[in-house]
């Protein structure tokens, strides 16, 4: 079973027998197709049985932008290449033309240094125009911090908001809608008419761009095309 066809997707399909197990099950690695079965007939009923959830997910996963990934990583919207080079110095991270560059002493802590300058980075898109859209609809300058986590961010009634580590990484239209919303909640703790309102009065086009933000998935990938030793 290398390729299955649903709909008009051709789907890379991985069979795993294990004779031991009573169900069939079905995952996707990415854009593989994986299903678990004690033999190939069971495996080919149930992959016809549940064409509806296979191109549901296929599709999905097909409209995706993979923040992470070894062809690049996404920065201010533009997917840059990330380079490795080791250096015994402070770890530190760089521009140098249109890639990132990595500069340390091996790959874990090339890895830790990135993870810290995009959590910087977060924290200077997005501190300043909390604190403006804050002013504009009457509350108080907001603290804020990073996380990473599944959420875009998150807002307490501390006056402190939590964005996630990645949001420096996206287009700075998205950015600006994740901002609106948290700044929101400093007016509306909740998901109500009224806070979708202030989100509208700090981002007008809020509705589109809340939906362009469920294509991104920020799960961390490796990044390095050439992985230190
Ligand atoms: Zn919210």
């Amino acid at each position: 079973m290398d390729n299955i066809t649903v709909g008009d997707y051709t789907i890379p399909c991985v069979f795993v027998q294990k004779p031991w197990i009573r169900n069939t099950y079905l995952r996707f690695e990415d854009e593989k197709l994986v299903v678990v079965s004690r033999n190939q007939g069971n495996a080919m009923r149930v992959l016809d049985k549940h064409h509806d959830w296979i191109m549901k997910h296929y599709s999905q996963i097909k409209s995706s932008v993979r923040m992470f990934s070894t062809s690049g990583m996404l920065f201010n919207g533009t997917r840059m290449p990330v380079r490795f080079t080791q250096h015994y110095g402070r770890p530190r991270v760089e521009i140098s033309g249109d890639s990132i560059l990595v500069l340390s002493r091996s790959n874990d802590a090339a890895e830790r240094a990135l993870e810290r300058w995009l959590s910087r980075q977060t924290i200077l898109a997005t501190e300043s125009v909390a604190c403006e859209k804050a002013c504009a609809i009457g509350k108080a300058k907001p603290s804020t911090r990073t996380r990473r986590f599944r959420k875009w961010g998150v807002c307490r009634s501390n006056n402190t908001i939590t964005f996630n580590t990645y949001v420096c990484m996206l287009p700075a239209e998205l950015r600006d809608y994740i901002i609106s919303h948290e700044v929101a909640h400093l007016a509306q703790m909740n998901h109500s008419r009224r806070f979708w309102e202030v989100v509208g009065r700090l981002c007008p086009e809020y509705r589109t761009l809340r939906k362009r933000l469920k294509n991104y998935d920020s799960r961390r990938r490796p990044v390095f095309a050439d992985p230190a030793a």
